[in-house]
């Protein structure tokens, strides 16, 4: 069976985990690959107006496989922490990939929910195996190594890989470099690796001369820690990602300035954004970018945003240097 990943949303998290797990049952994988302006194109043209832009490239990543293959693997996502939920546009993927592809493609979508328990979970699993094989010990088996190379992955994402080096083990594809700035890009998988959607922005800072530290780089139990001290717990799952990684940034000031990617109109993020905004203000006050992304948004205005921010980053570490340097004379 040719079973379709569509290349957008959770692909960038679990991308690497699904492809070896259907691979190792016997599947052969079909993935749409990197977002294209096709792509995009066609995704804006069939998605409702009011989706945020990821969900909009998503469905262009689903009509590009329509043709493609025998069946789109779209899991629902539910919960991936307990008491926390993933946002309900996620919830609604394999429902939207169904009627943008109609009747005639069937949508793989097991549902993951940490809520429901771990063996819902690991039922779930075993009853996509099924669809692949009847073999009990072939679809564990399949499991284990599709759990070790999602680990791997997100490995070396924590140590500085991005999206494309930690999916080929590219060591070359460091983002963190030693450079002589640094910035906190932080923002969901797909805000932040996508690289048309952000206008190849890691790669772009890495030519100016920044490092950059992503959520992933920030370990988890900072991230946590930084939660905790919130009045109250975050309701979406990758939103704590979010807001644990922009809070451990500036409070620990792991870095010069920070990036918040965003997408428009994310309800999720617009909530999370002025609470971050709010806290940074308050102990870390870290010079924060916040650039909210659509399909509209233009080459020449991102770009000058970019320079502006990071000169400005530039010229304060300079200032602060050279008074430093003053006091030790
Ligand atoms: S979290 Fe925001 S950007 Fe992500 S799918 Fe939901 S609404 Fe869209």
């Amino acid at each position: 069976m040719k079973v379709g990943i569509p290349g957008g949303l959770l692909y960038y998290r679990y991308g690497r985990l699904w492809n070896s797990f259907l691979r190792a049952l016997g599947a052969e994988v079909v993935e749409s690959g990197e977002t294209t302006r096709s792509i995009l194109t066609s995704g804006v043209s069939k998605a409702e107006n009011e989706s945020c832009l990821p969900v909009k490239v998503f469905y262009g990543h689903v009509l590009a496989l329509k043709d493609e293959v025998d069946a789109l693997f779209v899991p629902r996502l539910v919960s991936v922490k307990k008491r926390t939920h993933t946002c309900p546009k996620m919830l609604g993927l394999p429902d939207m990939a169904r009627a943008a592809v109609g009747d005639a493609l069937p949508v793989i979508s097991p549902t993951i929910d940490f809520q429901s328990g771990l063996w819902h979970n690991y039922r779930a699993v075993y009853s996509l195996g099924r669809l692949f094989s009847s073999n009990p010990m072939r679809i564990i088996g399949a499991g284990i190594t599709a759990w070790r190379d999602h680990r791997l992955y997100l490995e070396r994402l924590t140590l500085g890989l991005d999206h494309k080096g930690a999916l080929k083990g590219e060591s070359d594809r460091m983002l963190c470099e030693g450079r002589e700035l640094r910035i906190g890009v932080i923002g969901h998988h797909y805000n932040v690796y996508d690289t048309f959607t952000t206008m190849s922005l890691l790669e772009r800072l890495g030519s100016m001369g920044v490092d950059v530290v992503t959520a992933d780089m920030v370990p988890e139990k900072m991230r946590d820690e930084e939660l905790k001290r919130l009045p109250k717990d975050i309701y979406w799952s990758y939103e704590q990602e979010v807001a644990g990684a922009i809070l451990a940034c500036t409070r620990r000031k792991l870095v010069d300035g920070i990036i918040f990617m965003i997408s428009f109109p994310c309800g999720p993020d617009s909530i999370v954004r002025v609470l971050c905004e709010q806290e940074n203000k308050a102990m870390g006050n870290v010079p924060m970018l916040t650039l909210i992304m659509d399909e509209h948004t233009g080459e020449g205005g991102f770009l000058t945003r970019i320079e502006a921010f990071v000169d400005m980053l530039r010229r304060k570490k300079n200032r602060v240097e050279a008074a430093l340097e003053k006091v030790a004379v």
